[in-house]
């Protein structure tokens, strides 16, 4: 039989089925339903948060944190250029515009570039904004505000919180962490030791996409430390109904609310999301060992002193075998011609056609891994012969 070894599949072992059925059969398939609660009610005890907002996906999520900020056009807001598209396109959403930042060897963004860029590029001045004093940072170029940073836990590696929540204090920065990878990763050592990813700048974005670490076919959720904005990041997703009877709307609102029939998958997959971190740490522990003494690349390691949910395995290869194999190009497809699903990691934002024109400060490590890593099977239905198969195929192919 011809092997498939998926890049990253959902795994329904659990209750899934029944759930969605028992929302059908209730007949609370939309925005509403109790299965949204629960969800809401099972993410917030899992992040150890009081409340989260389950929304229609990670970039819904993204952008409602966004407007909680009080990102306005015009306004800057600082992205890292080595993610995924939907961490920056909300800020076009709300009509600023990024500024894109470097990556270091976690892949996440660079405090030190961060803060050089901050020191050197910015000043705080005061402004009034809405009849009100106060103090911001701003791009000395052109005098815009620097409103927000957007900081991503790539592949579920956690990124140097300690670093960039100081910078981002005494820059008056407002912090939104994409946790749309990182479900489930901690900190275990330092000042946020037991703190979650996406719990610990004032927003946290979640994704529950198809090839995440759970899965709701599509959704997301929002936490933020101030109770008060959380509360209005819920009234905003919901039509910002200020009465449901007689609908008054005090705002504009969005139609970015979770489904019942989303949820009812959720509260399935939360309920397995222990033992997919599991399988996942297990997996990755395996292809450490099983890699530990080949030529010809290395897997990435994760943040020392954190709990990772090791969601995406990085595979960094040597010039010397991508120039062999023919390009990167030719090393996927090669795998995948064995049944090995993999990918390069994503192209760079700031060469994107929408942002080339975007300010872009220092970027020099992004470029060097995006160039250089594939990311490896990381299913949480990979069994140990899966493991063997796609190690003997990257021998055959790229390593030595
Ligand atoms: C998946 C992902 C998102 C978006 O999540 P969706 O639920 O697909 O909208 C945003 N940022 C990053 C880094 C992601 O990986």
């Amino acid at each position: 039989m011809e092997r498939l070894i998926p890049l990253s599949i959902p795994n329904f072992e659990g209750n899934e089925e029944k759930y969605v059925l028992d929302a059908v059969h209730q007949g609370w398939v939309s925005t509403g339903g109790a299965y949204i609660t629960k969800l809401e009610e099972m993410l917030a005890e899992f992040l150890h948060v009081k409340k989260t907002v389950a929304c229609q996906s990670g970039t819904a999520a993204l952008h409602l944190a966004l407007m909680e900020c009080g990102v306005q056009p015009g306004d800057l807001v600082i992205v890292p250029t080595l993610t995924f598209i939907a961490a920056v396109n909300p800020v076009r959403y709300q009509f600023a515009d990024p500024v894109f930042m470097d990556c270091d060897d976690s892949l996440c963004m660079d405090p030190v570039k961060l803060r050089k860029f901050c020191e050197t590029e910015c000043e705080l001045r005061k402004v009034s904004e809405n009849g009100q004093d106060e103090t911001c940072l701003v791009y000395r170029k052109d005098g815009r505000r620097i409103r927000a940073v957007v900081v991503v836990h790539v592949f579920g590696n956690l990124a140097d919180m300690e670093a960039i929540m100081d910078i981002a204090a005494e820059h008056h920065l407002r912090v939104v962490e994409d946790a749309t990878e990182a479900l489930g990763s901690a900190f275990e050592t330092g000042r946020y030791a037991g703190k979650m990813a996406g719990t610990i700048g004032d927003f946290g974005a979640y994704s529950f996409n198809g090839n995440k670490i759970i899965t709701t076919g599509g959704g997301g959720a929002v936490t933020a430390a101030d109770p008060k904005e959380l509360e209005h990041i819920h009234y905003i997703s919901t039509q910002a109904k200020d009465d449901p009877l007689f609908y008054v709307h005090d705002e504009i609102g969005y139609n970015y609310r979770m489904t019942n029939l989303q949820a009812a998958l959720g509260v399935a997959q939360m309920e397995e999301l222990p033992e997919f971190i599991r399988r996942k740490t297990d997996n990755y522990l395996n292809y450490q060992k099983m890699l530990a003494d080949v030529d010809g690349g290395y897997l990435l390691e994760f943040r020392a002193d954190t709990r990772p949910n090791y969601w995406f395995y990085s595979l960094v290869l040597d010039d010397e075998v991508i120039a062999r194999a023919g390009g990167v190009r030719c090393v996927v497809e090669q795998l995948r011609d064995k049944g090995v699903q993999t990918r390069p990691v994503w192209g760079l934002i700031h060469q994107q056609k929408p942002y080339q024109r975007s300010i872009a400060y220092e970027i020099e490590k992004a470029p060097y891994y995006s160039e250089r890593i594939i990311n490896i099977p990381s299913s949480t239905q990979l069994t140990d012969e899966d493991l063997k198969y796609v190690v003997e195929c990257l021998k055959e192919i790229v390593l030595i």
